[in-house]
């Protein structure tokens, strides 16, 4: 009786405590929702004609052993030129192996002691797959507005969207006769679906030689996030700090051949792919990080009682909390190194021993990991001298920028000026953008694009019917405009 008496005491006190600290999270009533854009109807329209006009000039990155196409590149360019006058006035244009572009407003100061900022983007765009083109609603490159406002094609999002985007700001602040108190940069690669090696990497080592450093860059790379938290009803602005590596290991077997009719207890194939699914089956912890737990608290206001509970007390529900959000693909992706193992090869006929077997996992790694941890840990778990384990390519995850940062905090002031009073929090991009090259040549580096949104808009970026709303897609335009102001006003 005595020890039932100390555990219900106990479970009192953790009850009291618990429910303490989530009242000082209060929650915020109604789900929040975004302030609405204020462009005039007109100017949208102009807007959304010309990046309907940027979409049909075909500037695909196809492949690395495959030269962009010149005659498409350059009328782009011709594009951008003849499209904003006013801006190509005041900006300083240089071509960057051929084909990337760098543009630079001067600060009207000369002698200004402001670090200079960038705006990076990309002008090429993933090709559509020939199987797929009879599944789009318009064709990829014919730049249709429907009689809804929708913008369609390839690239109207990832990301000649924000190439266009930018420009209109620029070309909208240079007519207004803005000028601005520090060096403006808009860098845009042609080859980021690629890596960016020839485009983004070159134009930040030529920075770096001429001694350029910037307090702050931003990139493509994260958004305004609606229905993606679990339980999150209102939209959460997430300004990404940092960016997954990533490396594939082919985990190779070799073995007698012979009839398959007397076989040993294991074939190359059976090799490589127990090897395959040994890595498969023990995936990375799933990790609620600083990081993740700042969103989670920026989050919680808004959340049910019961999830609010459980944020407020993460001292007693990390590990269940863990468990409960790596349910969620997506945010699975943000807590661990993710594996996936995507290839096999083996074998010719059905009666035949393999010689020689493969499998192709491919990691996306989180910042607390590296390349090499990735292959030492795969070795362990496949433990069996017979299965060769290589690597092909490969890169690190970049450095995690500071939330204390001056870009941080302008660019989240800007997120709340032209959005309204919404929770912005830090998170990390699970894809590779151009502005992983930009590591070494500015104090920080974000990926934040002036976009909303939802689960489905996630899966359009690289496939079928990638398109916007015109006004969301003039709605990028107000906020570069408010962003540039902020920074250089
Ligand atoms: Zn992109």
């Amino acid at each position: 009786m005595r020890i039932l008496k100390y555990i219900g005491g106990a479970i009192f006190l953790l009850v009291a405590v618990m429910v303490g600290r989530t009242v000082v999270l209060v929650p915020a009533g109604e789900a929040k929702t975004l302030k609405v854009a204020n462009l005039d109807p007109s100017e949208t329209n102009k807007i959304a004609a010309n990046l309907a006009a940027a979409i049909r000039i075909k500037t695909v990155s196809f492949a690395l052993d495959r030269a962009p196409d010149d005659a498409e590149f350059k009328a782009f360019h011709a594009f951008l030129e003849t499209t904003y006058p006013a801006a190509h006035a005041v900006l300083n244009k240089e071509i960057i192996s051929d084909y990337s572009l760098m543009y630079r407003w001067p600060a009207a100061n000369a002698n200004s002691s402001k670090k200079p900022v960038a705006l990076l983007a990309h002008m090429d765009v993933v090709p559509v797959p020939e199987t797929g083109l009879g599944n789009w609603t318009e064709a990829p490159f014919a730049g249709v507005i429907d009689a809804g406002g929708n913008i369609w094609g390839r690239g109207s999002v990832d990301n000649k969207g924000s190439v266009i985007a930018l420009m209109e700001t620029a070309e909208r602040l240079a007519k207004a006769g803005f000028q601005p108190d520090r060096d403006i940069y808009f860098l845009f690669g042609h080859d980021e679906e690629l890596g960016g090696d020839n485009g983004a990497a070159v134009m930040a080592k030529l920075l770096q030689e001429r001694g350029v450093h910037f307090s702050w860059v931003l990139d493509e790379g994260s958004a305004i996030a609606v229905d993606i938290v679990p339980g999150l009803k209102s939209p959460l602005a997430a300004i990404s700090l940092g960016e997954k590596g990533s490396v594939s290991l082919r985990f190779s077997a070799k073995a007698k051949g012979g009839h398959s009719s007397a076989p040993k207890s294991y074939t190359a194939a059976s090799l490589a792919a127990k090897a395959g699914v040994a890595v498969m089956d023990n995936p990375y912890p799933y990790i609620l990080d600083d990081n993740l737990a700042a969103l989670l608290l920026a989050a919680a206001p808004e959340l049910p009682f019961v999830r609010r509970l459980a944020v407020a007390n993460l001292w007693l529900t990390r590990s269940v909390l863990e468990e409960k959000l790596a349910e969620s693909q997506t945010m699975a992706a943000f807590m661990h190194t993710t594996t996936a193992f995507t290839m096999m090869k083996s074998g010719t006929k059905t009666n035949i021993l393999p010689q020689y077997g493969e499998a192709v996992v491919n990691y996306r790694i989180h910042p607390r990991d590296t390349v090499a941890s990735v292959v030492e840990r795969a070795t362990d778990l496949i433990a069996n001298e017979n299965v060769k384990v290589t690597r092909l390519g490969g890169r690190e995850a970049t450095n995690m920028s500071s939330v204390d940062g001056e870009g941080y905090r302008v660019i989240a002031e800007t997120i709340r000026e032209e959005f309204g009073d919404i929770p912005v929090v830090p998170t990390l991009t699970v894809q590779g953008t151009d502005s992983r090259h930009y590591d070494g040549v500015a104090d920080g580096v974000y990926r934040f694009g002036p976009l909303v949104f939802g689960p489905e808009d996630l899966q359009r970026i690289h496939g079928t019917n990638e398109h916007i709303h015109k006004d969301a897609f003039a709605r990028q335009v107000e906020f570069f405009e408010k962003l540039l102001r902020r920074a250089a006003g």
